[in-house]
C-alpha cells in the first residue's frame, strides 16, 4: 500500500513583515526559497532558527522591488550562502547599487506577468501599484496548493482581484489605519504618499479586496506588511475582522486571520 506522503504541497512562514524589514519563506520538499530579504544578515539567521531551518537550505531569493525593508539583507544572504536572486529587469537596474556585488551566475530576470518553476514550484508574478521601478509579487503553486502575497500596494485591481482568487492562504497587506495615519507623526507628503494610489493598503482598502478573493479552499490570512506609527495588530485584526463579517465571508469559521511580526518568524505552516 502506496502511504500518503506528508511532504507534498506548500510550507510557509512570514519571517519578518513590517515597514521595518520583510522575509518570507516558502517550501517544498524539494525547493527552498525567500522572498525579499529586508533585514540584517544576523538577524535573518536567528529568524530561520526560530522556525528550525536554515538560509544553507535555500535555492533563491526572488525580490519584489527595491525598497530597503525588502532588500537590505540580500546581497549579504546571496553571497555568503551562494544563493540565486530574481527580480524583474526595471528592479535589477534599480537594487544593483544598493546590495553589493552579486556574481553574474546569481543574477536572474523573472519579468512581470511571468510564470516560472523553480525546482517544483510554479511561481507567478503580478505587478503592484507601488512607488519603485517595477514592483511585483509573487504567487506560489504546488499540488493544487496555492499562496498568494500581495503588500506594497496603494490599491488591488481588478485584474489582481480575478487572478489571485481563491488562494489557500495570503499574505495581505494591513499597512495602515486611515485615521491614525491622518492624526499621527508623519510630514504631510509622506501621508499623501502612503495614502496615495501608488502606497499602501489600509485595513479597510485591504478587508474589501480580501472579501472578494477569498474562496472555498481558502484557510487562512496573514495580516501583513503593518505600519509601527500607523497601525496595531489590534486595531488591523479588529477593522479586518467586522469587514468581513459585515460581508459574510466565514471569517472564523471556514477561514481564520493570523497577525505577523516584524521581529519573529510565524511558526512554519503546511498549506
Ligand atoms: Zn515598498
Ligand atoms: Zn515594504
Amino acid at each position: 500500500m502506496i502511504q500518503p506522503n506528508n511532504q507534498t504541497g506548500l510550507h510557509i512562514s512570514i519571517l519578518a513583515s513590517g515597514s521595518t524589514g520583510n522575509a518570507i519563506y516558502v517550501e517544498s520538499e524539494k525547493t527552498k526559497l525567500l522572498v525579499d530579504c529586508g533585514l540584517p544578515g544576523k538577524k535573518i539567521h536567528e529568524l530561520f532558527n526560530q522556525i528550525d531551518r536554515s538560509p544553507d537550505d535555500l535555492d533563491a531569493i526572488l525580490v519584489t522591488h527595491e525598497h530597503a525593508d525588502h532588500i537590505k539583507g540580500v546581497g549579504v544572504l546571496s553571497r555568503r550562502h551562494d544563493l540565486d536572486i530574481y527580480a524583474n529587469e526595471k528592479t535589477w537596474d534599480a537594487m544593483a547599487p544598493k546590495i553589493g556585488k552579486i556574481a553574474k551566475e546569481h543574477q536572474n530576470h523573472f519579468q512581470r506577468g511571468q510564470l516560472k518553476t523553480i525546482g517544483d514550484i510554479d511561481i507567478l508574478s503580478f505587478g503592484v501599484s507601488h512607488d519603485a521601478a517595477d514592483p511585483q509579487f509573487y504567487a506560489f503553486q504546488k499540488d493544487n496548493e496555492r499562496f498568494v502575497i500581495l503588500t506594497d500596494t496603494g490599491y488591488v485591481s481588478d485584474q489582481m482581484r480575478h487572478e489571485l482568487k481563491n488562494a489557500d492562504a495570503y499574505l495581505m497587506e494591513s499597512n495602515h489605519d486611515v485615521q491614525m495615519l491622518r492624526m499621527g507623526p508623519y510630514p504631510w507628503h509622506l501621508k499623501q504618499r502612503i495614502l496615495g494610489d501608488k502606497g499602501h493598503l489600509s485595513n479597510e482598502e485591504s478587508s474589501l479586496a480580501m472579501a472578494e478573493m477569498i474562496g472555498d479552499r481558502t484557510k487562512r490570512i496573514y495580516l501583513g506588511h503593518l505600519s509601527q506609527k500607523n497601525n496595531m495588530k489590534s486595531v488591523a485584526r479588529s477593522t479586518v475582522e467586522d469587514i468581513l463579517l459585515q460581508k459574510e465571508t466565514g471569517v472564523n469559521e471556514k477561514f481564520f486571520l493570523y497577525d505577523t511580526d516584524p521581529d519573529e518568524a510565524q511558526p512554519l505552516f503546511k498549506l
